[in-house]
């Protein structure tokens, strides 16, 4: 499922509501920011929010990025915890421009391993999160 960042979400009708906007909905066919390495610190801080994460769905994406495309995708935490990723959503509200960014999981492998750079207001929102 393809939508270009900081437009209206819309994928689940239970999800929507004002200023709900999306970020990191990526695809094979449309093309992204990339950054010249992978986007650590991003991804650490969103793992964190793993259990608040919302809207689950029973079964789960699969990157279409990736070469492999029938495989789930895992991301594994220096503990050896592994986390399935494909089947929730993240919300990131930006206090700064008032929007709630609507995140899917598979977003920690986008950063990790696609070079994925999303738009610096959702960076700027998840970084603060580390200071609150
Ligand atoms: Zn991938």
């Amino acid at each position: 499922m393809y939508y270009k960042d900081l437009t209206s979400y819309e994928y689940h009708e239970s999800g929507i509501g004002k200023n709900i906007v999306n970020i990191g909905w990526l695809n094979k066919d449309n093309n992204y920011i990339k950054s010249s390495k992978p986007n650590v610190e991003v991804a650490k801080i969103l793992i964190t929010l793993w259990d608040d994460r919302t809207l689950r769905t029973r079964g789960f994406h699969i990157c279409n990025l990736c070469e492999n495309e029938s495989a789930p995708t895992y991301f594994d935490d220096i503990n050896g915890k592994s986390y399935l990723l494909g089947s929730a959503e993240f919300r990131i509200h930006s206090t700064r421009s008032n929007l709630i960014f609507a995140v899917p999981d598979m977003i920690i492998h986008y950063l990790l391993d696609h070079n994925y750079q999303p738009p610096s207001e959702f960076v700027d929102a998840v970084l603060e999160l580390k200071n609150s």
